[in-house]
């Protein structure tokens, strides 16, 4: 397979899809550049080959076109610092003058291409959008793994006018051999620990997991649609009444496939949801009226934590309480801490989906852990067990 260290970019134009989609404040500032600077190593490499990266991103939703807000033109200056090269803009994405521009670029001279989304052939996956797109470069590489998940023209459909010249980028490498640490060959054991919100959201990510961990730590309001599910009282808690039968489910097959199940049997709960809340620690399934669980309880944060230090192997997808409270993020703290014990240890660890990123950064753990995935809906639909398009696309 093609990839960017045996490649020779020797000047050729390289058209490098990455997810530039960064936050811009009022006056088009770059208020967090952490996609561009994730984006810069395999930019680096092909001026360092000797070739010319062209640059393709989306940045926003724009619904009408051409719109100044979301002009990649409020990018430049940026990237031209964080390469300490001029980078060269050009007003539209495709056409005779772009073209033009791309066919000019001296080694070592980088583009950045206008929004994508301006034309909404690039959502549509046009295949005519995508060829003219291709015209601008020699070979095609894919780093934008946040948009993995999608079949548009610049992160899928493009792959086929290149079918010897298509390679992923370093950002995408790296995602794609931290998950297969995790789901193709993990170290056991393995422990994965799905929090968050709701069963609903989860569940196909759940049933996936059945088959590949030893460990299923389940928590935040998960837990009492499993409560509810077997009599018990949960006062206000939140519960998905439409998914007690499929919690009896993933239990009944976690028991066939001899996957652990480790759940809260104590919690912190509160009498409203708020962060100057009162607070009690009570059982899990024996929660007064008008009070809800919010929060792991001491006795089962031990159960967790014991769980997570003596892995090989963790992924964890979502807090396991109401971390944005501090009364009620000493679950999600610890797991985070014993998750960081055992990376200490020699366990891989894969954090991934916005909120235990949130967690993460917010517990100050990011350098414990061994990855952080930067992708939202792409990493769900892979962990979902999904064929990702942007992915495919390159493998094919
Ligand atoms: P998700 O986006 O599904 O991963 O859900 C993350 C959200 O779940 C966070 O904002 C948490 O505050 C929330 N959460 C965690 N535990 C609970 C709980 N016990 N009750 C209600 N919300 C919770």
């Amino acid at each position: 397979m093609q990839t960017i260290n045996n490649y020779d970019f020797k000047g050729k134009k390289a058209l490098i899809r990455v997810d530039f989609n960064v936050p811009l404040n009022e006056n088009f500032e770059i208020t967090d550049d952490t996609r561009i600077r994730a984006a810069i190593p395999t930019i680096k490499k092909v001026i360092e080959k000797g070739g010319s990266p062209i640059i393709m991103s989306h940045l926003g939703r724009p619904k009408e076109g051409p719109t100044d807000k979301y002009s990649l033109r409020h990018l430049v200056d940026h990237l031209s610092k964080l390469l300490g090269v001029n980078v060269k803009f050009a007003n539209d994405c495709i056409g005779e003058e772009t073209k033009k521009i791309a066919k000019e670029l001296l080694p070592g001279e980088v583009l950045i291409l206008e929004n994508l989304r301006f034309y909404k052939e690039e959502e549509k996956g046009d295949e005519a959008f995508a060829g003219k797109l291709a015209e601008n470069g020699d070979c095609w590489i894919n780093d934008a793994f946040g948009t993995a998940h999608r079949a548009h023209a610049s992160t899928a459909v493009i792959a086929k006018f290149f079918p010897n010249d298509k390679m992923f980028g370093y950002l995408i490498e790296s995602e794609l051999d931290s998950l297969s640490k995790v789901l193709e060959s993990p170290k056991r054991p393995f422990t994965a620990i799905m929090g968050g919100a709701k069963v609903s959201s989860k569940i196909t990510i759940i049933e996936n997991m059945l088959d590949k961990v030893d460990n299923l730590i389940i928590g935040g309001g998960m837990t009492f649609t499993f409560v509810k599910a077997h009599g018990g009282k949960i006062g206000s808690s939140l519960c998905e009444d439409d998914f007690l039968e499929t919690a009896l489910r993933i239990e009944k097959i976690a028991a066939e496939k001899g996957v652990k199940i480790i759940m809260a049997h104590d919690v912190v709960a509160g009498d409203a949801f708020s962060a100057d809340a009162n607070t009690q620690i009570c059982d899990a399934n024996n929660i007064p009226e008008g009070w809800l669980g919010l929060d792991a309880g001491p006795e089962s944060i031990k159960d967790m934590q014991k769980v997570i230090e003596e892995s090989g192997t963790i992924l964890w997808n979502g807090p396991v309480g109401v971390f944005e409270f501090e009364k009620f993020e000493a679950g999600s703290r610890a797991a985070g801490n014993a998750i960081v014990t055992a990376t200490k240890k020699g366990a891989f660890s894969l954090v991934g989906g916005g909120d235990s990123v949130a967690c993460v950064n917010k517990f100050d753990l990011a350098e414990g852990v061994s990855y952080i995935s930067t992708a939202g809906g792409a990493l769900l639909e892979y962990l979902e067990g999904r064929i990702l398009p942007g992915i495919a696309a390159v493998k094919e």
